[in-house]
């Protein structure tokens, strides 16, 4: 009996070829087994459970028709092999055709458990965690992210995943992982919280010979199994997946990776289509899935696996190498290629270009769209005249949002008891035309220093329209400010027990004293930690002794496009509790609750303003006293008004499709670049004012910095000069507020 073996790597994050031919081994004591790999340096060669190593050369440099024929003739007089390597799996099943002495699932059958949609999924209690592909829009790319609160996941439809935990870290693993796997069909996933565990399953054309369930009990840093607990499936998974299997008509090894959540509900994260390297985990306990396999397809009888235990461990071990295989030198340090080889020793990502696109089908990128209602305002601008870089402010597009969001809240608060009040907050863009138009809506004002209070007056703010917050309200005590009877503002939020202290000795208490509260477990500077016993009865304790005239607010403000939509509602949920308990122990009633602003622009008008009803309808259950609800919304107002045109001062064309232009703005007009999508417009001719698709093309800006990057994945007009206009959508808020002045000179007073 001879069996090719291949996926010999035995490292951290090992090929189960090893332990498919230990398995082998016991089952089959005198069969020939070769070890097939495409490195020197996948360690499993050295191991003296193969009788012979049939190394090739790396996939880039084999004659992959050559080879497939040298395959299919070692295996024609009954030899049989049995793949260990996802895409090596995946070439053969196209390329060889109906040989059954190579155990591996057919094409189709590989489709269906293909990544992200894993279709086989279905008739398994099993689901598949959301998922979208980076064919989306970048827009709707950073939505998802949005909405699981960055706990997502970059992953390729081979290997890898990516822990993604903001936009910049999105743009960025996204180059890396297409270029390493010769594919853009790579995909976001949602993390699921849970336990690890795994089904392990051998089966011959469509028939289930075995199956086993492994409980991960220890794992390496990149997640993979270290030791683990061996036992049976179900029964009713078993006869589940006997029905899967042989609609699959499946052949060979394959393992079923999930994730058990906290409701106790199996995710698939994937299904490998080989056995899973701790296979000989389960030939330990008794359970020898390999032999299974050669049996069936073989015919020979193997000694029977005896039960030694039902949990495996994995130990670090020295052998000895083979003295026809010295071991290559340490790879040569260069910065880029640091770790590469030794992290796919078997060559994976050569092969992955081998078969590029042909085996996740997948739809074009999609575009982002334009917003049609920005249009109006471009119309009044002669971009052909106007001084680039420059920030824009579209004044109709701020209009109707200010407008229509107050309208929007006055129609809610008169069918609701509780004052519903809208703060803008200063900071996020302090343009006199926004401050203004913030004033002629009826909002309020949100300011967190002496100079934005000051200013806000200015701008015709009353002090009792005022709201002051912050970690550093009064800053600066100049003499050139003019002195505000703090007691008429309309609220005073105090970021710590020491501010309320100090209010006290001032004796200036305004009608409405309110207390920012750091919700617990999450990572934040601001507000007073709840969860610390000694600041809550501080806290309880200081609010007991206010005086009875001052009513009490709370306020919470923790960035939903960071924290994630759904977990803000369980935030907001939380927050009322916590509020309902410091009214119950401090005896003073809670007057008003400010939920904060740092919702994105879309998130606000999709998931928070449509639930706003519900929202106010809790807190007014929670808190039985509450008479006013405050928002103080930024980005979520201004960011879609804000535009930087800017002009091409260059262009590189770098070989037949890649383009780079430079720009004249630079980072410092877009410092919150990182943070989000910016859509980029461009004009055409006929069709107008069109944003630019996705591509391989860059916008480099103006300045001498290695990290003035404007765009790394734009697709650039091709007939695009120097001197055409772009613009940068989306700069409203934190681009414009936080922009800076760079590259120019000194622009001071002398
Ligand atoms: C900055 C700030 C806001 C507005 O935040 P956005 O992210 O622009 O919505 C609201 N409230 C306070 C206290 C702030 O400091």
């Amino acid at each position: 009996m001879k069996i090719f073996i291949s996926g010999l790597h035995s490292g951290p994050n090992p090929s189960p070829g090893l332990g498919v031919a230990r398995s082998l081994r016991l089952a089959y004591p005198a069969a020939k087994l070769i070890g097939v790999d495409y490195s020197n340096r996948s360690s499993g060669i050295h191991h003296d459970v193969f009788n012979d190593i049939w190394l090739q050369p790396s996939w880039d440099l084999i004659n992959l028709d050559l080879y497939r024929h040298q395959i299919e003739q070692n295996v024609e007089d009954d030899a049989i092999w049995i793949s260990g390597l996802d895409l090596e799996t995946i070439w053969l099943s196209q390329t060889i055709t109906n040989d059954s002495n190579i155990l591996i699932p057919s094409s189709t059958a590989l489709l269906l458990t293909a990544k992200p949609f894993i279709s086989a999924h279905k008739d398994l209690p099993i689901s598949v965690p959301p998922f979208m592909t980076l064919s989306e829009s970048d827009w709707s790319l950073h939505a998802f992210c949005r909405k699981f609160g960055w706990y997502v996941w970059l992953k390729g439809p081979y290997y890898e995943a990516r822990r993604i935990r903001s936009w910049s870290d999105l743009e960025f693993a996204r180059h890396e992982l297409s270029a390493t796997w010769s594919t853009d069909k790579l995909f976001l996933q949602s993390h699921i919280a849970g336990y690890e565990e795994s089904i392990a399953f051998s089966a011959y054309k469509g028939v289930l010979l075995d199956s086993v369930y492994m409980n991960k009990r220890d794992i390496t840093a990149e997640g993979k199994t270290w030791s683990g607990s061996i036992s049976n499936v179900s029964s009713e998974w078993y006869e589940l997946l006997e029905k899967v299997v042989a609609d699959l008509n499946w052949t060979g090894g394959s393992e079923i990776e999930c994730v058990r959540d906290g409701a106790n509900q199996l995710w698939v994260i994937d299904w490998n289509p080989r056995f899973p390297a701790w296979i000989y985990g389960a030939t330990l306990a008794g359970r020898n899935l390999p032999a299974k396999l050669v049996e069936r397809s073989t015919n020979c009888t193997p000694i029977n696996t005896t039960y030694i235990s039902s949990e495996y461990t994995r130990v670090v071990l020295e052998i000895p190498t083979r003295k026809l295989f010295p071991l290559p030198t340490l790879i040569e340090s260069s910065l880029s290629t640091f770790g590469w080889q030794s992290k796919h020793p078997s060559g994976m990502p050569l092969l992955a270009k081998h078969i590029q696109n042909t085996h996740v089908n997948d739809g074009d990128i999609r575009i982002d769209e334009l917003d049609k209602t920005i249009l109006e305002d471009l119309m009044d601008i002669n971009v052909s005249v106007v001084e680039t870089p420059i920030h824009i402010i579209l004044k109709k597009k701020a209009h109707s949002i200010f407008t229509s969001v107050k309208s929007l809240i006055d129609g809610i608060q008169s069918n609701s008891s509780l004052l519903i009040s809208i703060a803008y907050s200063v900071k996020t863009n302090p343009n006199p035309f926004l401050v203004r138009l913030a004033y002629e809506t009826g909002m309020l004002i949100e300011v967190i220093s002496q100079l934005e209070l000051e200013y806000a007056t200015k701008m015709g703010f009353n002090l009792d329209q005022i709201i002051l917050n912050g970690p550093a309200k009064y800053w600066p005590k100049s003499a050139s400010l003019s002195i505000r009877p703090l007691a008429s503002l309309k609220v005073i939020f105090c970021d710590s027990v020491s501010e309320l202290n100090k209010l006290d000795q001032d004796g200036s208490w305004p009608s409405i004293i309110g207390v920012r509260l750091r919700p617990p477990l999450i990572n934040s500077r601001f507000g007073i930690p709840i969860d610390d016993l000694n600041a809550y009865s501080d806290l309880v304790h200081r609010l007991s002794k206010t005086p009875p005239v001052c009513k009490i607010a709370i306020h919470f403000h923790f960035a939903s496009n960071v924290l994630g939509t759904d977990r803000w509602m369980e935030l907001f949920d939380s927050m009322l509790t916590w509020s309902r308990k410091l009214e119950q122990h401090s005896q003073h009633p809670i007057y008003c609750l400010d939920i904060g602003g740092g919702w994105f622009p879309d998130d606000w008008n999709d998931v928070l303003l449509p639930q706003l009803k519900i929202l106010i309808r809790q807190a007014k259950n929670s808190l039985p006293n509450l008479q006013e609800i405050i928002m103080e919304p930024g980005k979520a107002l201004v960011q879609p008004t804000g535009v930087v045109i800017t002009r091409v001062v260059d262009i590189r064309q770098l070989d037949e499709q890649y383009r780079e232009v430079v720009v004249d703005a630079a980072i410092s007009d877009l410092p919150d670049l990182s943070s989000h999508p910016h859509r980029i417009l461009v004009e055409d001719e006929i069709l107008g004012w069109k944003v630019l698709p996705r591509g391989n093309d860059r916008i480099l800006g103006r300045i001498c910095m290695e990290t003035d990057v404007i765009a790394r994945n734009v697709h650039l007009p091709a007939d695009i000069k120097e001197g055409a206009v772009l613009i940068i959508c989306d700069t409203g808020a934190y681009d414009r507020s936080m922009s800076y002045d760079f590259g120019r000179g000194y622009t001071g007073e002398f």
